[in-house]
Protein backbone atom coordinates (compact mmCIF):
# COMPACT_ATOMS: atom_id res chain seq x y z
CA UNK A 1 0.00 0.00 0.00
CA UNK A 2 0.81 3.08 -1.23
CA UNK A 3 1.61 5.53 1.91
CA UNK A 4 -0.63 9.18 1.15
CA UNK A 5 1.05 12.31 2.03
CA UNK A 6 -0.93 15.44 2.48
CA UNK A 7 -0.51 17.27 -1.05
CA UNK A 8 0.24 20.93 1.21
CA UNK A 9 3.11 19.68 3.36
CA UNK A 10 4.47 16.53 2.72
CA UNK A 11 3.37 14.75 6.17
CA UNK A 12 1.66 11.52 6.03
CA UNK A 13 -1.94 11.84 5.53
CA UNK A 14 -4.65 10.43 7.71
CA UNK A 15 -7.61 11.32 5.13
CA UNK A 16 -8.60 11.97 1.83
CA UNK A 17 -10.90 14.59 1.73
CA UNK A 18 -13.38 16.17 -1.10
CA UNK A 19 -10.18 15.06 -3.56
CA UNK A 20 -7.64 16.24 -0.74
CA UNK A 21 -5.13 13.79 0.79
CA UNK A 22 -4.81 15.70 4.35
CA UNK A 23 -2.49 15.27 7.05
CA UNK A 24 -3.83 15.78 10.48
CA UNK A 25 -3.19 19.35 10.92
CA UNK A 26 -4.62 20.34 7.30
CA UNK A 27 -7.64 17.80 8.13
CA UNK A 28 -8.33 20.03 11.36
CA UNK A 29 -7.87 23.94 9.17
CA UNK A 30 -9.99 21.98 6.57
CA UNK A 31 -12.57 21.79 9.25
CA UNK A 32 -12.21 25.19 10.67
CA UNK A 33 -12.97 26.71 7.73
CA UNK A 34 -15.82 24.70 6.74
CA UNK A 35 -17.14 25.51 10.66
CA UNK A 36 -16.26 29.10 10.13
CA UNK A 37 -18.00 29.07 6.40
CA UNK A 38 -21.39 28.22 8.82
CA UNK A 39 -20.86 31.04 11.63
CA UNK A 40 -20.15 33.41 8.49
CA UNK A 41 -23.12 32.71 6.74
CA UNK A 42 -25.72 32.86 9.95
CA UNK A 43 -24.52 36.08 10.56
CA UNK A 44 -23.85 37.66 7.45
CA UNK A 45 -26.61 36.04 5.57
CA UNK A 46 -25.91 35.65 1.87
CA UNK A 47 -22.25 34.60 1.37
CA UNK A 48 -20.77 32.24 -1.27
CA UNK A 49 -18.10 30.02 -0.85
CA UNK A 50 -15.89 31.99 -3.09
CA UNK A 51 -16.50 34.81 -1.34
CA UNK A 52 -15.91 33.60 1.57
CA UNK A 53 -13.27 31.95 0.47
CA UNK A 54 -11.20 35.55 -0.70
CA UNK A 55 -12.84 36.99 2.59
CA UNK A 56 -10.80 34.05 4.91
CA UNK A 57 -7.58 34.17 3.03
CA UNK A 58 -6.86 37.83 3.26
CA UNK A 59 -7.31 38.18 6.80
CA UNK A 60 -4.37 38.98 8.80
CA UNK A 61 -5.32 36.51 11.79
CA UNK A 62 -6.25 33.20 9.12
CA UNK A 63 -3.76 31.02 10.31
CA UNK A 64 -1.26 29.26 7.71
CA UNK A 65 -2.50 25.90 7.59
CA UNK A 66 -6.51 27.64 7.15
CA UNK A 67 -4.92 29.86 4.36
CA UNK A 68 -3.65 26.65 2.55
CA UNK A 69 -6.89 24.85 2.18
CA UNK A 70 -8.45 28.44 1.53
CA UNK A 71 -6.25 29.14 -1.11
CA UNK A 72 -6.62 25.69 -2.76
CA UNK A 73 -10.51 25.49 -2.65
CA UNK A 74 -10.07 29.15 -4.04
CA UNK A 75 -8.34 27.76 -7.36
CA UNK A 76 -11.05 25.41 -7.96
CA UNK A 77 -13.59 28.08 -7.96
CA UNK A 78 -11.82 29.93 -10.56
ZN1 LIG B 1 -0.53 18.95 5.78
Amino acid sequence: MVEEICRFCGRVAIKTSRGYSLCRYHLLAYDNLHSAYEAWKERLGELTWGNFLRKASELPDTGAWVKDIALAELQKEQ
